[in-house]
């Protein structure tokens, strides 16, 4: 009884110390010269949650044959994903576990409804209530994580889905689910008239995962990773109220709160609504007339290495433009070197970000850390959007719809309305990339046919390294 008693008073303390280091882990992640003590506090955070649960009484009582089995499986196949995956390939990797937390969800919840036959009054109310919401949030998590996971790996068309009547179908999806609740509430008989209600609703909400997914359009997928992110973390803490773990319950709290803020910085980057996008291509297809002059139009210039070498040479502030190219290309490292050769001999160099750059929030700030560059060359999108006009060159490297000056011209846009880098106004804009293809968004960048731009056709990494060693 002593032991029971010590046991549970060590666990109290060993997740108030993990909920503290969480805590600290987010605070450190908001800033990317404490990003990485943010990941450690994080690791021993979830390290030492691991370890406590261990001594947690139910699992104990339990004996820990199937949990070690458990988590060395897991352990295993996570270290072996975690070390193949590709930076670039990173978004759908974080989608994928979202779907897995989401599918946790409605596991326990169903489990735990069968472990509550017996309970009676509010208890029993409240039990319910748990295991309703917490199921629908996780189906819903986990069925719009899989899309998500489609549509970033390619294998779903970015296009939004939008059907006829499409508002009307989630609404309809939205009340028969609050009559499976009617139906599930209080039933006599759990298996018979409970689990088909609970399970009629977790389907439903399956569909209006895929639903709600399927209908955004690829440009605003960045707010939909981190609402997925928000959702996960909200099908967590239903799952904490279940297994009546407080650890998980302030965990899931917040990833989803984290989530949710990170959603609403994404939409006003965008200049979204939170409510269009969640809600799936409200006005996405009420396409307004594009401006007149507004379409692609001019003569596209190619350049040659050797140019943009000495444009760089005789240039007095150049800003750089990364965008997922930089990426996939890895070409972070050869450009630092640029930048610190440049600042060397007299030329202002700095970094421009865009919100959405990249297919992760913070991409181009975790790859420029990689490569050393600087925190205070490296310049949001607002601070540094008023420079263009009095810039020599704007390099613009595997950068492609956060230059699109159609979301600034064309109202027929799908991107129309979102802030971009206004680097045309530099007196030189010299865009690197492999072809005249699209950006992630699918649509025609005006941007290339620009007098003032250049075009450096190739691989990013191949080409930056080519302008390097031009320069040395
Ligand atoms: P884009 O996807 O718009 O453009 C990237 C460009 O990089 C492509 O046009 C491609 O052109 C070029 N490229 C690809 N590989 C290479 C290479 N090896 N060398 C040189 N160029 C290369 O990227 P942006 O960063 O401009 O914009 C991000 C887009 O992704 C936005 O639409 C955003 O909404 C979306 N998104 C962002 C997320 C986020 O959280 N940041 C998440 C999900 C989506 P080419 O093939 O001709 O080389």
């Amino acid at each position: 009884m002593e032991n029971t008693i010590q046991q549970s008073g060590l666990l109290i303390v060993a997740y108030i110390v993990a909920s503290v280091l969480f805590i600290m882990s987010l605070g450190g992640l908001s800033n990317p010269e404490t990003s990485r003590r943010g990941n450690w506090f994080g690791i021993t955070g979830m390290a030492i949650a691991i370890v406590a649960t261990f001594f947690h009484p139910q699992v104990s009582s339990c004996g820990y044959g199937p949990i070690i089995a458990m988590v060395a499986i897991g352990g295993a196949i996570g270290s072996v994903v975690a070390a193949k995956i590709a930076m670039t390939a990173m978004p759908q990797l974080v989608a994928g576990f979202h779907s897995f937390v989401g599918l946790a969800a409605v596991l326990v919840g169903v489990n735990s409804y069968m472990a509550g036959a017996g309970m009676t009054g509010a208890a029993r109310a409240i039990h319910e209530t748990e295991v309703f919401l917490g199921v629908f949030i996780g189906a819903v998590t986990f069925a719009g994580s899989v899309v998500a996971f489609g549509k970033l790996q390619a294998l779903i068309r970015s296009k939004p889905l939008l059907l006829p009547g499409r508002h009307l179908l989630n609404i309809a999806m939205v009340l028969a689910t609050v009559y499976c609740g009617y139906l599930f509430f209080g039933v006599e008989n759990l298996l018979a008239q409970g689990i088909p209600a609970l399970v009629v609703m977790a389907l439903i909400a399956c569909v209006l995962g895929v639903h709600l997914v399927m209908s955004i359009g690829g440009a605003d997928m960045p707010v939909v990773v981190s609402m997925l992110n928000s959702y996960s973390g909200w099908a967590a803490a239903a799952t904490g109220f279940l297994l009546e773990n407080d650890l998980l319950i302030i965990t899931g709290a917040l990833v989803g709160s984290s989530g949710a803020i990170l959603s609403y910085i994404m939409c006003k980057a965008m200049n979204r609504s939170l409510v269009n996008v969640i809600f799936g291509g409200f006005g996405a297809d009420e396409g307004k007339a594009a401006a007149p002059g507004s379409e692609a139009a001019g003569e596209v210039v190619a350049t040659t290495v050797e140019e943009v070498a000495c444009m760089l040479q005789d240039a007095k502030n150049v800003i750089v433009i990364p965008g997922y190219g930089m990426a996939v290309a890895r070409a972070q490292h050869p450009i630092k070197e640029i930048s610190d050769k440049l600042r060397a001999s007299g030329v202002n160099v700095r970094f421009a970000i865009h919100p959405v750059a990249g297919r992760l929030p913070g991409h181009m700030n975790v790859l420029l850390a990689e490569a050393s560059v600087p925190y205070d060359i490296v310049l949001e999108m607002d601070e540094i959007n008023k420079d263009f006009p009095g810039t020599d060159v704007a390099l613009v490297i595997g950068a492609n719809d956060i230059v699109n000056p159609g979301a600034l011209e064309d109202p027929s846009s799908p991107i129309y309305g979102m802030p971009v880098l206004e680097t045309w106004k530099a007196r030189t804009t010299v865009v690197l990339k492999r072809s005249m293809a699209a950006g992630y968004a699918g649509v025609e960048n005006p941007l290339f046919y620009k007098e003032n731009t250049r075009m450096l056709f190739g691989d990013a990494k191949k080409s930056v390294d080519a302008i390097l060693a031009r320069l040395q």
